[in-house]
């Protein structure tokens, strides 16, 4: 490509992050999957690709005055912008006083916010019940002087705990108890009080739950999961109002150096148009699937929010618009868990989640979570939903006989 056409893409993705996320009237359209097949596009320019590809630089021409957009690789890559400006888009249409930042991995998200909005002295309130990777942030943050109070995701349980915080950190649903709390009822008692409101919006994806909607200050994910999809791209995103506490997410990022690399954020862009296809998909499969395991004996504590049984139903209702699609259940003890698990043939055994393969795990084999030894986490992926019903039924059938040959 030559010089002023990479000036006109690069000035084009400037503009478009600066002013428009979203709210541009020449773009019709704004149901989700016109959405997410359009995300964060440039305009078009004659003979340039709809997505133009990755730009690998450390650094870009800068001849005299160094301003931006693009100076030096770890402050700023134009294949970061357009997928900045279609995760915003997704996250918080039609507003343009929202960024969004993006990461190497869900970590590198959610440790740029901890990180950059509390210090010493300071409070967090976290869930007892969310990623498993808390503990270690627990332990990380107490190290540097900040005081950890945690309370379960249902019921709204943080609630008790907030006096005197600066922070509340929220998981909805809760990974991988699938608890819900009322997003919009903490962040307005968070609020009343002086207090951030971060939302794991991992499980929900931006097309199942808009924190920001919601009243929530940041919405944090890893994109590892189901909004990338395919299994082969770790990344992470925060999106929140533009102004101090954003300011220092990304003075974070570039003090940290916790960048992604351009070929992932691109492939994270192109996963995300088939977005609205993958979540309609695996959340219909999900309630189809969890309708059967409803039926089976051996299985209990089965939760998925989108059951109108289930105890979550009721507020994730109120804030979501598709549950996801991660289903848990318990069988009966660990040898009829993992009996299950190598029974199936069109679930891998894997962690992880959100992919259009679909994977389970014994999830009490990392240790960490209080989930009891039989519990499962199934991940419901883009398999024809008879097939993948069919597989899972018969791999009980299989794990429920009694052992043989001996
Ligand atoms: C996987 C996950 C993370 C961490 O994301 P990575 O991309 O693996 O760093 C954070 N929160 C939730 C809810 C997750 O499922």
């Amino acid at each position: 490509m030559n010089d002023s056409a990479a000036d006109a893409r690069a000035q084009d993705a400037g503009a478009r992050n600066d002013d428009a996320n979203g709210a541009d009237p020449t773009r019709p359209g704004t149901g989700d999957g016109t959405r997410a097949v359009r995300a964060g596009l440039p305009d078009p320019v004659k003979y340039e690709p709809t997505l133009p590809g990755p730009v690998f630089a450390a650094h870009f021409h800068l001849p005299g005055e160094p301003t931006g957009p693009y100076t030096y690789g770890r402050d700023e890559n134009p294949t970061w912008t357009l997928l900045e400006n279609a995760i915003g888009e997704l996250e918080a249409p039609g507003r343009d006083d929202v960024e969004t930042l993006v990461f190497p991995s869900g970590m590198g998200a959610i440790s740029a916010v901890l990180f950059s909005q509390l210090g010493a002295g300071d409070t967090v309130v976290l869930p007892s019940d969310g990623y498993q990777v808390f503990p270690l942030v627990r332990a990380q943050l107490e190290a540097f002087g900040v005081e950890v109070r945690t309370a379960p995701t249902g019921g709204d349980a943080q609630l008790e705990v907030l006096d005197g915080a600066r922070l509340l950190w929220i998981e909805t649903p809760s990974n991988p108890g699938l608890d819900v709390c009322d997003i919009r009822r903490l962040a307005e008692e968070a609020h009343a009080r002086g207090i951030l409101v971060a939302v794991d919006n991992t499980l929900a994806t931006p097309l199942g739950q808009r924190p920001l909607e919601l009243g929530a200050d940041f919405a944090v994910a890893s994109g590892t999961k189901q909004l990338t999809g395919h299994g082969d791209v770790l990344l992470g995103y925060v999106t929140g109002a533009r102004g101090e506490a954003m300011d220092a997410v990304r003075r974070w990022r570039k003090i940290v150096g916790v960048i992604p690399g351009p070929m992932e954020a691109w492939l994270a862009h192109r996963s995300l148009s088939t977005l609205q296809m993958r979540v309609d998909r695996q959340a219909a499969t999900a309630l189809t699937l969890a309708r059967a395991l409803k039926e089976r004996p051996e299985v209990s504590g089965l939760r998925y929010p989108g059951l109108p049984d289930d105890p979550s139903h009721a507020v994730a209702s109120r804030q979501m618009r598709r549950f996801g699609c991660v289903v848990s259940f318990t069988l009966p003890g660990r040898e009829h868990a993992e009996r299950f698990l190598e029974s199936l043939r069109l679930v891998d055994e894997a962690t992880s989640f959100g992919g259009v393969r679909s994977s389970a795990e014994r999830r009490g084999r990392w240790g960490g979570d209080a989930v009891p030894a039989g519990f499962i986490r199934l991940s419901v992926g883009a398999e024809d939903p008879e097939d993948l019903v069919a597989d899972v039924l018969r791999a009980l059938d299989e794990a429920g006989r009694p052992v043989s040959g001996s």
